[in-house]
């Protein structure tokens, strides 16, 4: 069972409170304000700052140039 957006809604991030989203790949979840990723395991996920992922900036911006 995936994550519904019913629990979307529910969640929060627990570093901010703000908004979640899910991967594309629908295992993990996105706080774009603390840029982390908390990843689902087993359909549960885990909403640990302790746990999250970081995300590169360099990811959106990989045209990242000085001068
Ligand atoms: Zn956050």
């Amino acid at each position: 069972m995936a994550i519904s957006q019913d629990l979307l809604d529910i969640l929060a991030c627990p570093k901010c409170k703000g908004d979640l989203r899910l991967t594309d790949g629908k295992d993990g979840l996105i706080c774009d304000a603390c840029r982390l990723l908390y990843p689902i395991k087993d359909n549960i996920p885990v909403m640990l700052v302790d746990e999250a992922i970081h995300l590169n900036k360099d990811l959106e911006t990989d045209t990242l140039q000085d001068g």
